[in-house]
């Protein structure tokens, strides 16, 4: 959002800062944020909590940065495009100002609200796509992500464990994940003792696990598998 649509949205007042970092062209302060003395604040909703400023093409900082220990936000004003924060370490009884230009700035709830109507966004996932919506509104913010398995490096291997009866259905699924003949698989079904029928990645050995366990083979993955 514009930063002045956020200074009217957002009464900083009171609330503690806990952390300042500049990096590259974004400033990223985390604040535990007074719901309470908002516009808007029901009773039922929480009265603090934490939320993270994101201030985009932040070309010129003027200020402190890493963890502080709570300073007080005193005002926030926005003048000659510059946005300028009061800060007071109430326990040293020191002051401190920051000082920044940027575009715009966006505010991550812990729970995700609508910037408009200060209502709990519902969140969607599909795919690697996740989504949050105001069913009041209709505001969204959207987000790609990668489960950590599908980032994983690692070589894993499959080893069929036991001595199976090597039916058709065994044979045939041992021979799709070996990449063997039916005759190669059915003697791996039946040998005593561990044989690798696969080795690669997180996202195989995922698929794979499904199979075997949906028809009840027996098997261990190695290295040790935290998926
Ligand atoms: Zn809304």
């Amino acid at each position: 959002m514009t930063i002045t649509k956020f200074l009217s949205r957002y009464n900083l007042h009171d609330s503690l800062i806990s952390e300042i970092t500049f990096d590259d062209d974004k400033l990223f302060i985390t604040v535990d944020f007074c719901y309470w003395m908002q516009n808007g604040y029901k009773d039922d909703d929480p009265e603090t909590g934490v939320i993270n400023l994101i201030f985009h093409d932040v070309h010129s900082y003027d200020g402190i940065t890493g963890k502080v220990d709570d300073f007080s936000i005193l005002d926030v004003v926005y003048k000659d495009n510059f946005i300028i924060f009061s800060i007071c370490d109430d326990y040293n009884d020191v002051f401190y100002k920051l000082k920044f230009t940027a575009s715009s700035v966006n505010v991550m709830h812990e729970r995700m609200l609508c910037e408009d109507c200060w209502i709990e966004m519902k969140q969607h996932k599909n795919g690697h796509t996740l989504s949050w919506v105001c069913e009041n509104c209709g505001y969204n913010i959207t987000t790609s992500f990668f489960e950590p398995y599908e980032d994983d490096p690692n070589t894993y291997s499959i080893y069929l464990n036991s001595e199976h009866k090597g039916t058709l259905e065994e044979i045939k699924l041992i021979s799709e994940i070996a990449k063997c003949k039916y005759l190669e698989a059915k003697k791996i079904l039946r040998t005593i003792g561990p044989t690798e029928i696969f080795r690669g990645k997180a996202v195989e050995v995922i698929s794979i696990r499904e199979k075997l366990e949906k028809i009840g083979l027996v098997f261990s993955i190695f290295p040790e598998f935290p998926y």
